[in-house]
């Protein structure tokens, strides 16, 4: 059972069983794909029934950010922690270099994938990355092609949101892989080209602040956050 928040339903999963979960998709029969919403994602699901459809259609819904975590205990169905797409992706990386399995980037600025490529290698002894591709392409089909014939097990698909939901839903079956994970930034920071935030600011859920203060630019998407918490308290109140 999933627990709802404004209409997108996440599981309730630690880090370590979502891993877990991850690597049973990898060993089942067909396509499936993660998907890991924070509280902007869950408004921008609100308003676009396609991009609600994409998320909920996932095999893996993670709350990524302190405020989905947030929300579902202000509606009385608290999730057991938050799981940050990220780290979702690295405990995943370590499990599959364990089995050598392989893996494809797709998504960033042309270049970005590479060096993440390169970083990963390096970190992940036994993983293989099967090919990359940066995220400014026009044609879906070509690209869904060469993840097919690339052989990957799992592909990170990082497009930004909805785009890389509304992608992985659409092109899934085509790409072949078995896992497809949305990552959003990810790329850059496992390619060194964007920064976390430092420990301190992550365990007191302020990654988002660090996140705008490094990026004043993300200001307009932000004001999506106490709009997501004004919607959480009204449905609080219906329920
Ligand atoms: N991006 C892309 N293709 C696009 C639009 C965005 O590959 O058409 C990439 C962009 O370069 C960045 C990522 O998608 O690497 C989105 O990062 P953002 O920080 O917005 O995602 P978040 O982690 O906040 O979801």
């Amino acid at each position: 059972m999933r627990v709802d928040v404004l209409g997108v339903g996440f599981d309730n999963l630690t880090l370590a069983e979502a891993a877990e979960r991850g690597m049973e998709l990898l060993h089942t029969e067909g396509t499936h794909y993660v998907v890991t919403p924070n509280p902007e994602i869950v408004e921008v699901c609100r308003e676009d029934p396609a991009a609600r459809e994409a998320v909920n259609g996932a095999a893996l819904v993670l709350p990524d950010g302190i405020g989905v975590i947030k929300g579902a205990a202000m509606l009385g169905t608290p999730l057991k922690e938050r799981v940050p797409g990220i780290e979702f992706a690295a405990k995943l990386l370590e499990k599959m270099a364990g089995e050598g399995m392989s893996l494809y980037l797709l998504g960033a600025k042309p270049g970005v994938a590479e060096k993440a490529a390169e970083r990963l290698r390096a970190r992940y002894p036994g993983l293989r990355i099967a090919g990359v591709h940066d995220g400014y392409f026009q044609e879906d089909g070509p690209i869904a092609e060469a993840i097919r014939q690339s052989g990957a097990d799992a592909a990170f698909v990082c497009l930004g949101a909805p785009k890389q939901e509304l992608w992985m839903a659409k092109n899934g079956p085509a790409a072949g892989a078995r896992l497809l994970c949305g990552l959003g930034g990810s790329l850059d920071v496992f390619a060194g080209t964007v920064k976390r935030a430092p420990e301190f600011w992550r365990n007191h859920g302020l990654e988002w602040f660090y996140r705008l203060c490094s990026d004043p630019r993300r200001l307009g998407r932000m004001m999506k956050l106490p709009l997501f918490l004004l919607h959480v308290r009204r449905e609080g109140r219906k329920r």
